[in-house]
């Protein structure tokens, strides 16, 4: 704010925007976008509202720096900003599942604008995808922050189970005790696979809607989100779902996610996950694996990318290497599942590296305890499968699910 030039935020979805700029308003804030929604004469008014610096931020689509208005991209060339801010900026990485072409282009984009600072944000980027963006970005020495990976209030349990058996296990999760009045998600893969658990289900007397992005009408769709979030009836608390459901939607009190097998990448399977337990409370996520690395789980997946990566209209080359990307992706989340160590661990080291793992200092742990919430965390805590396998052996995974949902050893 104290900067002399106003910040540029890029922003992927107009909704997003609208969100932010509203809410920066009521914390009187000079904030703006410029959309296509916009008449000429109103971005006119916002254009010289930022010429006479009366505008922080102004957010925008990429698409925004490459309209054909001659008069629109000079405006914003002038405005000389002191930030560039990208939000979503996994938007970045071409070999990601959000990727934009003009989220590729930035790099241009940062030089017609006076190479302002750039700051990048997003909720979730391993390693690998931190450095593409970096480099997408021509900012490969840029100071990299990462926190709020590890999620302690959710236990998190590989079970090894043939296809033939998750329908059952499934089942028993859903009638837990614990759960009943809470939400569940189970991710599928497929529209196919979803059909599939949703008619078995239905044959042991579980009623469970199928939420993916070629059901019905947009509306319709919409109707599902809004009864799993209980704004409309009858609720749905539990929902079978692809990773179509919901991008940016937050349920505080989800306590159980289950993968009926993998996701295609690292960063995938944490956003899904991590969609458990968002108010803090004990929770629990469930990834079903075949245990072996090269079965039909990863088949499936990998099957699914070589389609993605005919129809991207690449040249062969590119096309080629998007596959191998993919499947790459695809191979770390199968090694961490198959592995016989933490889950947790194996997924920060993924994003943060291992060199984190240092000791906190006194004066951080005295801090921690004074002000933190991590000593309420741990008296919460159950790690995985592999650090908790005693318990497992004991109560069985459903069972250890339960205990972890109720939060207390
Ligand atoms: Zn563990």
């Amino acid at each position: 704010m104290l900067r002399h030039g106003p910040t540029i935020v890029v922003s992927p979805l107009k909704t997003l925007m609208a969100d932010q700029v509203s809410n920066l308003l009521s914390r009187k804030i000079p904030a703006t976008f410029i959309n296509s929604d916009l008449a000429k004469d109103e971005k006119r008014i916002r254009f010289e509202l930022l010429k006479k610096g009366a505008i922080k931020l102004l957010y925008l689509a990429p698409e925004r720096f490459f309209v054909r208005s001659e008069e629109e991209r000079n405006g914003l060339k002038r405005t000389r900003p002191s930030f560039l801010v990208i939000d979503e900026a996994h938007c970045v990485d071409q070999w990601g599942r959000d990727f934009r072409p003009e989220y590729g282009r930035l790099h241009e984009v940062r030089e017609k604008l006076g190479k302002p600072t750039v700051l990048a944000f997003t909720a979730t980027a391993g390693r690998e995808m931190q450095q593409r963006i970096l480099s997408s970005l021509g900012v490969n020495d840029a100071v990299i922050f990462v926190r709020g990976v590890d999620r302690p209030n959710i236990a998190l349990v590989r079970v090894k189970a043939h296809e033939s058996e998750r329908v059952n296990e499934i089942a028993k999760l859903l009638r837990l005790r614990e759960l009943q009045g809470q939400k569940a998600m189970i991710f599928v893969p497929s529209v196919a696979v979803g059909e599939r658990l949703k008619n078995a289900l239905a044959q042991l007397g579980l009623e469970i809607p199928f939420y993916h992005s070629s059901l019905g009408t947009p509306w319709e769709r919409q109707e599902l989100v809004k009864r799993f979030v209980g704004q409309s009836r009858p609720v749905a608390d539990q929902i079978i779902c692809t990773n179509a459901f919901g991008m940016g939607l937050d349920v505080p009190n989800v306590r159980l996610v289950v993968h009926w097998q993998q996701s295609a990448s690292v960063e995938d399977q944490l956003q899904e996950y991590g969609r458990a337990g968002r108010d803090g409370r004990a929770s629990a996520a469930v990834i079903f694996h075949e245990g072996r690395p090269e079965g039909r789980d990863v088949g499936r997946l990998k099957f699914m990318a070589e389609k993605t990566a005919e129809a991207a209209k690449l040249s062969e080359i590119e096309s080629i290497r998007m596959r191998e990307r993919r499947f790459r992706q695809i191979d770390q989340v199968s090694a961490i599942l198959h592995s016989s160590s933490c889950v947790r661990e194996a997924v920060i080291d993924y994003f943060e590296g291992a060199k984190k793992r240092q000791p906190l200092s006194l004066s951080t742990r005295i801090l921690d305890w004074v002000f933190g919430s991590r000593h309420e965390a741990a008296k919460i805590r159950f790690c995985c499968d592999h650090c908790d396998a005693a318990l497992i052996k004991k109560s069985g995974a459903v069972g250890y699910v339960a205990e972890a949902v109720r939060g207390r050893r």
